[in-house]
């Protein structure tokens, strides 16, 4: 379904990122991945992709880094020849209630979470915009949508991704190229890792009572990276088990 066409994963390392690269690699698209510095995460996330028989990159690059990304894209795009998918995943969190967060907890979050996402699709959209295709996926969250107690920056950077997803949608649709965000509630990940999927009373808040599986999420991405989803643009598309209802 995807052969012959190249994605650019951010955060492709661990969790949702690497569920999305496994899944687009599966349907045959070449996948290069940006890591922020887990090597041996990245190391085996690459062996994984190369197992799949697809082509593979793996790119040390902080997304907060303009000039570090124009630079990964540049090299990226000289060894794939070309990109056709864009998943910006690469996120943090550093949660603490407004009245307690620092100058530097807030930024630096929004700095990963939204400026990276602007900064890699900046880079990207040329490309795609003398392709006349193209597909940017970005990885919200519920927290965007609802807002949440001790997420200030991390909802602020969520809601944010949305607006932007919105207007690279209105920018890009003429040239056949959609943006869509997906917004997922919990997801068993080590962002999630300290809280309980399995059935403690943050699963029992989920009318599906569960934390999604990474891989759940990688379908949804991958479909709307897939020709099926081609009349689908500036939609968010909540992955959360029924929590945002
Ligand atoms: P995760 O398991 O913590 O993995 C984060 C990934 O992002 C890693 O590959 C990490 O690279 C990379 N990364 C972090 N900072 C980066 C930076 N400055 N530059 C480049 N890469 C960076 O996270 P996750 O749970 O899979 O989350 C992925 C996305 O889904 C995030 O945007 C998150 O906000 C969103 N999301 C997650 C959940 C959830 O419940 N897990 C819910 C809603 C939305 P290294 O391996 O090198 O550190």
């Amino acid at each position: 379904m995807l052969k012959g066409k190249v994605a650019v994963v951010t955060g492709g390392s661990r969790g949702i990122g690497r569920a999305v690269c496994l899944e687009l690699a599966e349907r045959g698209a070449d996948v290069a991945f940006l890591y922020a510095g887990n090597e041996e995460a990245a190391s085996e996330t690459l062996s994984a992709l190369q197992a799949r028989g697809v082509r593979a990159g793996a790119y040390r690059c902080d997304v907060s880094d303009a000039a570090a990304v124009k630079a990964c894209m540049a090299q990226l795009l000289a060894e794939f020849g070309t990109v056709d998918i864009l998943v910006n995943n690469a996120g943090i969190t550093r949660d603490k209630l407004a009245m307690t967060m620092s100058e530097e907890d807030f930024t630096r979050v929004l700095s990963v979470n939204l400026s990276g996402a602007f900064y890699c699709a900046r880079q990207i959209i040329p490309v795609l915009v003398r392709k006349k295709s193209g597909r940017i996926i970005n990885i919200a969250s519920v927290s965007g949508l609802m807002g949440n107690p001790g997420q200030s920056n991390y909802a602020a950077s969520k809601a944010g991704l949305i607006g932007l997803t919105k207007t690279l949608a209105r920018e890009l649709a003429s040239r056949n190229i959609t943006c869509n965000a997906v917004a997922p509630g919990f997801v068993e990940t080590d962002m999630t890792a300290s809280l309980s999927g399995g059935g403690g009373s943050l699963a029992e808040s989920i009318p599906l009572r569960r934390f999604a599986r990474a891989e759940e999420v990688a379908k949804l991405v991958v479909f709307l990276a897939s020709p099926d989803a081609a009349y689908i643009t500036g939609e968010v598309i909540r992955i959360d088990g029924g929590l945002a209802i």
